[in-house]
């Protein structure tokens, strides 16, 4: 038997943020993971450079780019209305995966957090705390006979388990609700005949389509390009679907770039890397009662209608940490300590906020190419603090609010009746918007007197 106050298992982005904010509380943590946790990030992390900065993280950003734009234009070659490029006027940025792997496994070592190799397999709860079952990463059950390096005994035990183990979590629970729509990409990092964007440029959404027949606009998902310049002549471009259930498919998604790519007179002359994107966006939040505390995919912490989820890790670690330790000092143990753990991470303004943003997810899945477009022209003309606020969930409630009032103001009449009216499963996932409970609206008082 091992004992830690606190077991962290995974080691991917999510885990390595909480295991390192909680060790720093001064409490005994292990990380559970079936490999070297130094092994590479395979995911590519971009983020808004205002939110690296306000965490003090700008060191570790590989890219910085200023000139950021989209296209929100049908395309076609008119510059009015057409390939017109809306400047967004904030940097955004890349990370440079080895860097922030490095800096939280430096934390998490300096403030004493241990490694074990090895995979969750089974989970018991007593009244205390948890204990785990560990496979070897082969997947053989006593890891301490089969795997090398740092083998975990059989079984660990812990007063508090947080599974960081990502979208599709070894235990956290979640009932499901319908559908859940997933983020799909496929990307490639390479050298091109001509620049596939301008130089020095980032590019978070070309939706210009003017590559795809009548037909394929009216009655195909639509999708976009993500892109940047990452320098010496090597860019990096990704056909993107925002979210779809099913999730569209990546040879759908390669053959669209390819197209977008020739239509522009763009040759692919070198392919350094592939990238294959998916990942669900709106699952619903997990059961807050039960024993397991999630953090990360496993707690349905992506944006659901952005997609983001490194800033958010970022910045809701320490509030899930300081719950912890304050419920472990208070002497909180097991349920009780469970339930603090996932009021820190999920109070009632984000619980609010992700239902928030899964209701309009939900509209914007319906919305064809053209009304996507117009609705995102609309979206980003709004003053920068909202439309930034809003795709990196950083807006109270109220600000939410009044944001999407002014957004409804502005926008074309054919995206007020896209927002308008109640469609499918529309209506189960805005009743927990209008019946808040004494919680919420104690939460939005406070907001508007705080405003
Ligand atoms: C290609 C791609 C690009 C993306 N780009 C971005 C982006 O630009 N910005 C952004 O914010 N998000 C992005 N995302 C989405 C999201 O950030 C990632 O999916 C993210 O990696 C999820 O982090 P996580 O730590 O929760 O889970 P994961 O990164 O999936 O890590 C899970 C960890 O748990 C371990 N594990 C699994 N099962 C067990 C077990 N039984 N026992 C022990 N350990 C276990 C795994 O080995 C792994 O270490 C991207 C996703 C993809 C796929």
């Amino acid at each position: 038997m091992s004992d830690s106050d606190v077991l962290v298992i995974g080691a991917g982005p999510a885990a390595l943020v909480i295991a390192a904010e909680l060790a720093e509380k001064g409490l005994a943590v292990t990380a559970l993971a079936p490999a070297d946790p130094r092994t590479p990030w395979v995911n590519t992390y971009g983020i808004w450079a205002d939110e690296v900065e306000a965490l003090g993280l700008s060191p570790l950003l590989s890219h910085r780019w200023l000139d950021t734009v989209s296209y929100f234009g049908a395309g076609g070659g008119q510059v009015d209305g057409g390939d017109a490029p809306l400047p967004h006027g904030r940097a955004y940025g890349l990370f440079d995966k080895a860097l922030l792997q490095g800096h939280l496994l430096e934390r998490f070592a300096r403030a004493g957090g241990r490694w074990q190799k090895g995979l969750a397999a089974a989970i018991e709860h007593d009244a205390d705390g948890s204990s785990i079952r560990v496979r070897s990463a082969e997947g053989v059950l006593d890891a301490a006979a089969t795997s090398s390096g740092e083998p975990a005994p059989a079984h660990l035990r812990a007063a508090l388990v947080i599974d960081a183990t990502g979208h599709d979590p070894v235990f956290v629970r979640r009932d499901p609700d319908g559908p859940v729509a997933g983020q799909a990409a496929y990307g490639i990092v390479g050298r091109f005949s001509a620049p596939p964007i301008a130089p020095g440029q980032f590019v978070f959404m070309d939706y210009r389509a003017d590559h795809l027949s009548e037909a394929e606009r009216r009655e195909e998902p639509p999708t976009f390009l993500y892109a940047m310049d990452l320098g010496e002549g090597v860019f990096f471009v990704e056909e993107t679907s925002l979210a779809l259930a099913p999730a569209v498919p990546f040879a759908l998604l390669r053959e669209r770039l390819n197209r977008r790519l020739a239509h522009r007179g763009v040759k692919v002359l070198e392919i350094r890397h592939e990238e294959f994107c998916l990942f669900p966006m709106n699952p619903p939040l997990p059961d807050l009662q039960q024993r397991v505390v999630g953090f990360g995919g496993a707690a349905s912490m992506v944006h659901p209608a952005s997609g983001y989820l490194v800033g958010g890790l970022l910045r809701r670690a320490p509030g899930l940490a300081a719950a912890v330790d304050a419920a472990w000092r208070e002497g909180l143990r097991g349920e009780a300590l469970s339930r603090a753990a996932w009021q820190g991470l999920w109070p009632a303004s984000l619980r609010w906020r992700h239902a928030f943003y899964r209701f309009g997810l939900e509209k914007l899945m319906r919305f064809d190419e053209a009304r996507l477009r117009n609705h995102f022209a609309t979206f980003f003309s709004l003053p920068s603090e909202l439309w930034y606020g809003f795709l990196t969930n950083t807006l109270e409630p109220s600000r939410l609010l009044a944001a999407m009032v002014r957004l409804f103001g502005l926008a074309p009449w054919d995206v007020r009746w896209g927002l308008m009216g109640l469609q499918g499963r529309e209506a189960a996932l805005l009743a927990p918007m209008l019946r808040p409970g004494r919680q919420h609206a104690a939460t939005f008082r406070q907001e508007w007197r705080r405003e």
